[in-house]
């Protein structure tokens, strides 16, 4: 097993770093195992021989790239459910339960935020929720009130 990083890009919004590990075969070829949802045909994958797989979570690095509320408040509530979920208690089924009051609304934000982001959405414009006033006037203010972003 080889650790480092898979990296994403989302255009115009930010550049996120995903721990993660390939297979290094016998004769140096890196193989990744790891099942693809969206069928990507290549990752962009950097080895770092500092890091080992301990079975702890580990949180993406995501980095904006540009100075914008919307983006910061998104990368603060993903950054928030990673630290819920890794406060909670594995299932049998491989997955983690977690009270459903702390993560619903943290989840509910990050997708809002998601499909603003994806409508192209700035904090200087119109919010999303259509009640006229710019992001950062609007849900903008509630959201770091709400979660302390
Ligand atoms: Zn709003």
């Amino acid at each position: 097993m080889l650790c480092g990083w898979q990296l994403w890009e989302w255009p115009h919004v930010m550049v996120e770093a995903e721990f993660h590990a390939i297979w290094l075969s016998p004769d140096g070829q890196m193989v990744d195992v790891t099942p693809k949802l969206h069928h990507e045909t290549k990752v962009l994958f950097v080895s770092d021989p500092r890091r080992r797989y301990t079975g702890a979570t580990v949180d993406n690095v995501r980095l904006p790239v540009r100075d914008d509320q919307l983006i910061r408040h998104f990368i603060g509530v993903s950054e928030a459910i990673t630290h819920v979920l890794s406060r909670g208690v594995p299932t049998a089924d491989g997955h983690v339960s977690v009270p459903a009051n702390e993560i619903e609304p943290l989840q509910q934000a990050q997708q809002f935020l998601g499909h603003a982001l994806l409508t192209g959405l700035r904090d200087h414009q119109p919010c999303l929720c259509g009640g006229g006033r710019k992001y950062k006037r609007c849900h903008g203010p509630e959201l770091e009130r709400a979660f302390a972003l």
